[in-house]
This record gives C-alpha cells, structure tokens and sequence, in this order.
C-alpha cells in the first residue's frame, strides 16, 4: 500500500521476484483491460482515467478470481489492492475460502512534494509494463522501452489534476485501511525515500528476506 507514485509497483516486482511469489497489481489488471477495450476495461475506464476509485464489487470479482487461479496456490504480492474497508472485507473473504493468510501489509510513504516529482516524471512501456523516470531511470534510448523497444508513453492518470484526485482518494479512503491492518498487527511502515534499491533494502530488513 502507499500513496500514488510512491514506487509500489517497482517495489512488488522486485519482492515477488525475490520471494519466488506472484505479483499481482490490480492497476495493471485494469490498464491492460481498458487497452484492449475488454468487458472490464469498458466498465473500469471511466474511474481509471479520472483518478477514481473502481467500485468495489468490480473489484472484489476481479481479485476473487485472479487469485483462485492455479498460478497464485504458491503465494503472491498485492500491488494496490486492497484500498477500501470492503475490499479488505472481500479479501478476508477469498482468501479464507482460498485456506490462505495475509503474512504482512507494507505501507511505503514519502512525502508529497517527491511523489508528485516521481509522477510527473514517469514514463511506462504500454506493451509490457516496464516502468521508467525521465531524471532518475531513463531509458537507454530516449522513449524507448528498454525492454521490448515499444515507445513509453505518460499514463492517462499521471496528469496534474488526476493526480490531485488520486492523492485525495488515498488519504480518504485507502490511508484508514492501513491504520485498521495497523490494529491486527500486520502493518510493516516503510520509508519510501531514495533509490529504488535502498527502499527495497528497507524493505527487505523490515520483512527479514534476505
Ligand atoms: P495504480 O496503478 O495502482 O495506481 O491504479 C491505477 C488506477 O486503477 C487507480 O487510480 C484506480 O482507478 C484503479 N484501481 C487500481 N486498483 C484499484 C483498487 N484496488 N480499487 C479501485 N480502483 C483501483
């Protein structure tokens, strides 16, 4: 969890790759979705592109089944899922007929004035996902995806009133979500300042992963 920008898909990634486990972002879920105008995206673009939350029961459908999937039995990492008290309460839900637990919640945090830096400046490869920032990743190849060599694009949502919205909604909505997985014991606070590696490094001392 962590506000908008604050680098939780760069940080699951690299933790689901160490820990051998499935990265799963809903973010992700619903980009690919508006892209190729599936059912979902259709449904799911309005709140996407306007920094707005997609409903709840759209979303509890969505991780219910992602999750009852064969590739996530071994385990796999939340990225920005869940956001809302029902969502927590539809996670409990699929994960206690799944026969899981939730080991850790992390929360990454920075303040804001870096966060609206890191977003102003971030560029995403729309065909496979690989994340880069004008100033502090650039790409070898300026707008290319190093990766795969389709051109970057800046996300719909990266846009400065957008982003005012998605700050909004994170301090309603998604910041007391944290604070109740503080109650149960399961919250792990992260600083989210500097490089990639060091939040990473933090992270891994926090969890205990070598
Ligand atoms: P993210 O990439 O995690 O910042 O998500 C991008 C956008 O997708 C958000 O601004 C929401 O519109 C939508 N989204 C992602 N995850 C959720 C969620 N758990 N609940 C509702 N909307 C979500």
């Amino acid at each position: 969890m962590g506000p908008p920008g604050v680098g939780k898909g760069t940080q699951a990634k690299s933790l689901s790759r160490r820990l051998g486990l499935l990265h799963v972002s809903t973010g992700d879920i619903l980009r690919v979705a508006v892209r190729d105008d599936a059912p979902l995206g259709r449904r799911a673009r309005p709140y996407v592109e306007s920094g707005r939350l997609v409903p709840d029961d759209l979303m509890g459908e969505l991780i219910g089944e992602r999750l009852a999937r064969p590739d996530a039995r071994g385990g796999f990492v939340l990225d920005g899922f869940p956001r809302t008290a029902e969502q927590v309460a539809a996670l409990d839900g699929v994960l206690a007929r799944l026969g899981l637990e939730l080991d850790r919640v992390l929360l990454i945090v920075a303040p804001e004035a870096e966060i609206v830096r890191r977003l102003s400046g971030r560029r995403v490869c729309p065909s496979c996902g690989a994340l880069f920032h004008v100033q502090s990743r650039p790409p070898r190849i300026e707008g290319v995806c190093d990766a795969c060599g389709t051109a970057l694009v800046q996300r719909a949502d990266d846009r400065e009133d957008v982003v005012r919205e998605r700050l909004n909604v994170y301090e309603r909505e998604t910041l007391p979500v944290a604070r109740a997985y503080r109650d149960r014991g399961l919250l792990l606070e992260v600083d989210g300042s500097g490089t990639p590696e060091e939040v990473f490094r933090r992270i891994r001392e926090g969890l205990g992963v070598a």
